[in-house]
């Protein structure tokens, strides 16, 4: 039997009991369905995967309520009993990764070569905060001359998360494990394209020893049941992962209840590659950081700033890298690219082709979809672009470069600035100064220098502008889930101003 063969008779058997129950909701520990359902559908070749059971805002009123009324003994549980809960969720995953990726996979169309170790990462995700929850409600003592002031933090309460579909097993354990480890409990939306892990990820939770409604899952669509969980006045805060616009929306949303909010959103970032570059290296991160993950990814490096000097020879090379590129079979272990999530997406990146070619850019490799079955697109480079084009400003979230050629270091940063996002930015030189002039002077949350996006948990990941508001990682993760408290106590006795007297 061949590897994808194999594969795919392993997703069948992880299948098949979905097509007879549907893929439901998780609220309070409990299956619950009930009412309608709706589809989800494998972007590989347009079938049907199961049924899914479509939440209300009366499903998420009674998660909210589940995770309302397990948020004390959860949150008064000690950080160390949460720590051993969460290394058990981390076990739980490593010895079903294959399980995860395998789904993940078909559901999304996204590469196995990309999803296992995404599969492990949610495990990471699950021990690095793990062993912080032990640590996550210390504080300062901040002495003054009348009193002593101790700080400490608490979590804030039951939170919303609300994930997108792309890597969306990865992407929700970055949110909700933090969440778990600070002592919040959680209502879980996944996206409506990508349901499937999600599932898995609640029944790992409870079968590792999560308690009853700390984590609750409901599945739905944006308008309905995600709408309904930040209007919710149970719900304390939204950490939200998906396109600007919807942050826009999901802040107007939680205005009456004054949600915190915490928001992961798109980016158009730029990779700008002088001339003295490791230009194979450089080479390298640029195909890698927009191809990969079917470019359906917000870190990716959508716009290639090329300089003048080396762009004929750059955008040659990476022409032919683009044409060697491996579209195939998700499950396929020789596959690079899949098929985009779904039809609404695939005509929204197609017509990005028609929009370049009406601006009067190049299509230098790509720019077509594959005949079908399923949502394939060929990797696409666009060249002879000019910064004001819509296919250098907006986010097209497919394997589609826009590459631009600046003269100097002033107009790469003018150009790379010249965008509504901010979330990422990596820089090819081998000047040190001028690395350490761009990054200070480039508009994003993430800079990456002679490289591409390699995560270290501890540090801060986010956006400006409109990629994004506050920061997940380490302990800025924990800012957002919990509370400050300030306790101030009195050294002896300090003039209290008298009134009344
Ligand atoms: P999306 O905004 O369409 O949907 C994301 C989630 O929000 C889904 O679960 C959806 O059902 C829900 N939603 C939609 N409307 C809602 C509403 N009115 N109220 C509440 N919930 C609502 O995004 P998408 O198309 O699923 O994901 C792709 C986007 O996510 C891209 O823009 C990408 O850049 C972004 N993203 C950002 C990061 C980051 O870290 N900055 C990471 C991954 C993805």
């Amino acid at each position: 039997m061949t590897d994808l063969a194999s594969r795919l008779a392993r997703l069948e058997t992880h299948l098949a009991r979905f097509r007879d129950t549907g893929i439901r909701h998780l609220i309070a520990g409990q299956d619950m369905a009930g009412g309608d359902w709706f589809e989800t559908r494998s972007p590989v070749d347009d079938s049907p995967i199961a049924r899914v059971a479509l939440g209300t805002a009366g499903t998420v009123d009674a998660a909210a309520k589940a995770a309302k009324a397990a948020f004390p003994a959860w949150a008064g549980m000690s950080g160390a009993a949460r720590q051993k809960i969460l290394h058990r969720i981390a076990d739980a995953i490593v010895a079903r990764a294959d399980e995860i990726a395998l789904c993940e996979c078909w559901d999304t169309g996204q590469a196995w070569r990309f999803m296992s170790k995404a599969a492990l990462r949610g495990a990471e995700n699950f021990r690095y905060f793990a062993d912080l929850a032990p640590g996550a409600r210390d504080g300062q003592a901040l002495p003054s001359p009348d009193h002593l002031n101790i700080t400490g933090r608490t979590p804030i309460g039951p939170v919303g998360v609300i994930t997108p579909w792309n890597t969306p097993f990865m992407l929700s354990t970055w949110k909700i494990a933090p969440a778990l480890a600070a002592g919040c409990t959680v209502v879980h939306k996944p996206a409506e394209f990508s349901p499937l892990s999600a599932r898995l990820l609640a029944e790992i939770c409870h079968e590792a020893g999560l308690p009853p409604g700390v984590l609750n899952l409901v599945h739905g669509l944006g308008e309905g049941a995600g709408r309904a969980l930040t209007e919710h006045p149970d719900i304390r805060a939204i950490a939200f992962v998906g396109e600007s616009r919807t942050g826009s929306q999901i802040m107007r949303q939680g205005a009456d209840t004054l949600k915190r909010c915490h928001f992961e959103l798109g980016g158009k970032n730029p990779v700008v590659v002088f001339d003295d570059a490791d230009l194979d290296r450089a080479l390298d991160a640029v195909v890698f950081m927009i191809y990969s993950l079917n470019g359906e990814r917000c870190t990716s490096s959508s716009r290639l700033l090329v300089q003048d000097s080396i762009a004929g020879e750059f955008e040659a090379r990476l022409i032919d890298r683009i044409g060697r590129l491996r579209l195939g079979h998700p499950l396929d272990p020789q596959t690079e690219i899949g098929p985009l999530i779904h039809k609404t997406h695939f005509d929204k990146v197609t017509g990005y082709f028609d929009i370049a070619r009406a601006e009067g850019a190049t299509i230098a490799a790509g720019g077509a979809p594959v005949d079908g079955p399923g949502w394939f697109v060929r990797p696409t480079l666009f060249t002879a672009a000019r910064p004001d084009m819509r296919i250098a400003q907006e986010e097209i979230f497919g394997p589609v470069l826009t590459s631009i050629r600046f003269r100097d270091e002033a107009e790469a940063l003018e150009i790379a600035n010249g965008v509504a996002y901010g979330l990422a930015g990596y820089v090819w030189t081998n000047d040190l100064t001028r690395a350490l002039r761009v990054s200070q002077a480039l508009e994003a949350g993430m800079i990456w220098v002679n490289s591409e996006n390699v995560r270290h948990l501890p540090t801060p990941f986010g956006g400006v502008k409109a990629s994004g508001i506050g920061r997940d990682g380490g302990q800025w993760s924990f800012d957002f889930y919990m509370e400050h408290k300030n306790v101030a106590l009195a050294l002896g006795a300090h003039a209290i101003t008298r009134l009344g007297v």
